[in-house]
């Protein structure tokens, strides 16, 4: 089976009747993206830049970030990478930046909060992922965007940056794609008002599911509640897909549903064609893809959407694959 899985490295990721779906990959850092090349990624659906702050002893300079996403641009040698801006927070910490003590981190001060807040934090990683995506192709994405309000400042902060680069003559990549990741339930709500605004939309199922659910994703006691194939957690992916669909902007799930089989055809049934994951998970998820057409995804998430809950929702899809 090993075997078999590492011949899929080098095939495309078509169903057989024709669909290509594009994969991905989650990584942290250069050699991440190397290894996601190796197991047949076509890209990077998210970088999680956290991993680069918090191997720090103080807050990366700008130069740091710089020689850090240019490695990680050149690295996937033409293919496209999303850059995520600091998600910190929540089960997140960072030993040199002294959050303060909350009663609830998941719904306090949090990635975009905090780079709304501290924007001299916020402004050197934009700057430095702007200079580093003349090197490449780089995207930036916006964690935990939980209203157009939040968005529209981000933006401004960014508008901003580039203005400044452009005074002081530095290069940078001025027309890189913005997008947000969609993992809180009000933005999923107002998919529709947040596309108009977006190159694109990332949904991340791990909060997502959390936020839906009001299940802590990290809690041992409430482990059996946590389940991202709640269907009230699978309307707001499907919701948030469709109106990305609507609004002519790219969609992909970079959460952990993204790498469960089960899951695949229910999301190309839902009208996704992109998908993100930790790299060892792209050969099973694109053995499925070539092995099924979308008629049959498209019939499994019919039959899905009137489900009531997820019990019935996996048995049934455990039987379909
Ligand atoms: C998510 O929330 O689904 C996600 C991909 O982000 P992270 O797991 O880094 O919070
Ligand atoms: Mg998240």
């Amino acid at each position: 089976h090993k075997a078999y899985l590492n011949s899929l490295k080098e095939v495309p990721a078509i169903t057989n009747d024709g669909v290509g779906i594009t994969l991905l990959a989650n990584i942290s850092n250069d050699k991440d993206m190397t290894k996601a090349l190796e197991f047949g990624a076509k890209g990077a659906g998210l970088l999680r830049t956290e991993m680069m702050y918090m191997e720090k002893e103080s807050f990366p300079t700008e130069e740091e970030q710089y020689q850090f996403y240019k490695s990680v641009a050149i690295h996937a040698q033409g293919t496209p990478v999303t850059v995520r801006t600091l998600d910190i927070g929540g089960d997140k910490p960072l030993g040199y930046f002294d959050l303060p003590k909350e009663e609830n981190p998941f719904l306090g001060y949090r990635a975009i909060r905090i780079s709304l807040d501290r924007q001299e934090i916020f402004t050197t990683q934009l700057r430095a992922i702007l200079r580093a995506g003349v090197h490449g192709n780089l995207k930036i994405m916006f964690p935990m965007i939980s209203s157009v309000m939040e968005l529209r400042k981000a933006k401004e902060i960014l508008d901003q940056v580039k203005e400044e680069l452009f005074s002081e003559g530095i290069v940078f990549a001025p027309n890189i794609p913005v997008g947000i990741m969609i993992e809180v339930p009000s933005a999923a709500i107002m998919a529709d008002v947040l596309a108009k605004e977006v190159d694109f939309f990332s949904i991340g199922t791990n909060d997502l599911c959390q936020y839906t659910l009001a299940v802590d994703r990290g809690n041992e006691n409430i482990k059996q509640l946590y389940d991202p194939f709640d269907p009230a957690v699978l309307r707001l992916v499907h919701q948030s897909i469709e109106r990305a669909h609507d609004h002519n902007i790219s969609v992909s799930v970079c959460g952990e549903l993204a790498s469960d089989t089960r899951a695949t055809l229910l999301l190309m049934g839902m009208g996704l064609r992109e998908f993100s994951m930790s790299s060892t998970s792209i050969p099973e998820v694109k053995d499925i893809i070539r092995k099924h057409n979308i008629k049959k995804a498209k019939e499994i998430w019919n039959h899905v959407m009137n489900m009531d809950h997820s019990k019935s929702i996996t048995d049934y899809l455990e039987k379909h694959i």
